[in-house]
């Protein structure tokens, strides 16, 4: 029986881990209960893996690095595997949507279309593993040098909750087309997606030991993966505090590692942007995914000249947000935990006890279980420029809305923050977009719109506390690789 079927029934079952080709338990038996945070039910009970599971997933990987048959397949054929997992992916989108959705709390069109992104990993991924060229250097006369990109080994990936399958496929279809073999530490509030689409990998043909994936808490399984000798390299997206854990273990153990840690982007409006296309955008880029999106665009920075005109029309727009549970569908959905929901509550109360304006509210749905998570998104202004609102990552549904003065005052306000991921630029002058755009001091930057998600071939990750390292596009495969410089003397 499919996980999904399970979970459309009444009692929740158990799920397994894939380690070494098979399904498995925790070796000591353990298990986490995974929770639907619309309605805060159990829906799955999943493996608490423990060091030993992971000694064991790491060994598995090893061995399929080491021995093949996966180290001795061309990078074509590792390349249509991948392909494969993207089309078994979209032959089961509508179990796997489903199954984000309900283990997330996001809307059923946001589960739908992150299915739909993760498949695009592993085809475009599948498509470049045979396109990882090299390049000659000139040298000394009879000489010649070749630079050739080599895997890593055993790559460990911690995958947050957020956008469980997405994550999961943007690291683990990089890593893998470059030739390296897996072990994915999924987050503990949401990783039924992952299973699935590790158990298709199997179906589709990938040899045991390939691709591992155990589910489990951060400290016990994260940190035995991030930690463990046996890995090469560590791909990680969470939290800043999570982070310097992960970074300071790579360092322990003298490997290298990207990190994606969020951020509080800030979107820039001139008072010439075209207002009807940025309406819209501005609203959508805080309240997909309940404001849980690393990109969020959490700081909306107006010329003062335009601020009440369009704080005005982003009010009227933000009055109509409606929160709901998964199958309604409607603009938001719940925060994925109860912690997450009083993280979010906590800011909006500090906020407003220090005076902060507040603007406009989106409205509850009526009726809403009580077991769920929910918060009324909150747009706030004008928020001092020291307020924890213009400076910290909520990662919630709320938007704080700032003035500047002029071109120079919004670069510095945009860049007066730890963070530094996206930014947007809305400006129908387009040498001042191009100027403030390379002012941006971040990893991505859209002038006249703001694509939260998506993005599969667009590089992405950030500077400053927003991380490290490249992921998407090209550029992950050069992270997931190392180069090695071949002298050879014909002379
Ligand atoms: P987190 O950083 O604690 O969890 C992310 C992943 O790291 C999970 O898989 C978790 O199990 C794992 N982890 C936790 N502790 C670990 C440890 N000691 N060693 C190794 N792995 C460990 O994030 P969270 O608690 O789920 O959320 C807290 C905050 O993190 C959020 O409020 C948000 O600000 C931020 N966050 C950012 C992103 C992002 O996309 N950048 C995603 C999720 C959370």
């Amino acid at each position: 029986m499919t996980l999904s079927a399970t979970l459309a029934g009444s009692a929740p079952r158990k799920v397994f881990n894939i380690v070494d080709g098979k399904q498995t338990e925790a070796a000591d038996g353990r298990v986490i209960d995974a929770i639907g945070p619309s309605d805060g039910a159990v829906i799955a009970y999943m493996p608490r893996s423990g060091a030993s599971d992971i000694d064991k997933a790491v060994a598995a990987a090893r061995k399929a690095f080491e021995e093949g048959p996966w180290s001795r397949m061309t990078a074509t054929e590792r390349g249509r595997l991948l392909v494969k997992i993207g089309e078994a992916i979209l032959a089961h989108h509508d179990e796997l949507s489903l199954l984000e959705s309900i283990d997330t709390g996001k809307p059923a069109r946001q589960g739908k279309a992150d299915i739909t992104a993760t498949a695009r990993y592993f085809e475009f991924y599948g498509t470049a593993a045979d396109k990882v060229h090299g390049e000659t250097i000139p040298f000394l006369n009879g000489y010649t040098v070749a630079v050739v990109r080599d895997p890593h080994g055993v790559t460990g990936h911690i995958v947050p909750w957020n956008y469980p399958a997405q994550i999961f496929g943007r690291s683990v279809a990089a890593s893998l087309a470059c030739g390296n073999t897996c072990v994915v530490k999924p987050a503990e509030d949401a990783c039924l997606s992952l299973l699935r689409i590790s158990e298709l990998a199997l179906e589709v043909g990938f040899p045991p030991g390939v691709l591992n994936i155990l589910s489990g808490l951060g400290e016990e399984a994260g940190a035995a993966l991030s930690s463990h000798r046996g890995i090469d390299f560590v791909s990680f997206t969470g939290s800043p505090e999570v982070g310097t854990l992960i970074q300071t273990a790579a360092a322990k153990n003298h490997i290298g590692c990207t990190l994606e840690l969020g951020g509080k982007s800030p979107q820039i409006v001139f008072a010439d942007a075209d207002f009807d296309a940025a309406v819209p955008t501005l609203v959508n880029a805080i309240v997909q995914n309940g404001g849980q999106t690393c990109s969020a665009g959490s700081r909306m920075l107006v010329e003062r000249a335009a601020y009440d005109e369009l704080v005005s029309r982003v009010a009227d727009r933000f009055r109509t947000v409606r929160v709901g549970t998964w199958d309604m569908d409607l603009d938001c959905g719940p925060m994925i935990n109860a912690g997450q929901k009083s993280r979010v509550e906590g800011f909006v109360a500090r906020a407003r006890a220090e005076g902060v304006p507040v603007i406009a509210e989106g409205q509850l749905a009526p009726n809403l279980p009580p077991g769920g998570f929910y918060v009324a998104p909150t747009l706030f202004g004008p928020v001092p420029r020291s307020n924890a609102l213009a400076q910290d990552e909520v990662f919630g549904p709320v938007l704080s809305a700032i003035p500047f003065d002029d071109e120079a005052d919004a670069v510095r306000l945009a860049n007066g923050t730890d963070f530094g991921l996206v930014a947007g630029v809305w400006s129908r002058d387009a040498k001042r977009s191009m100027r403030v755009a390379r002012a941006m001091r971040c990893g991505q930057v859209f002038v006249n719109g703001y694509g939260a998600g998506g993005g599969i071939e667009l590089p992405f990750g950030g500077v400053k506390k927003s991380g490290h390292g490249r992921e998407k596009g090209f550029e992950a495969l050069y992270e997931f690789s190392a180069s090695k410089t071949v002298v050879i003397n014909h002379g």
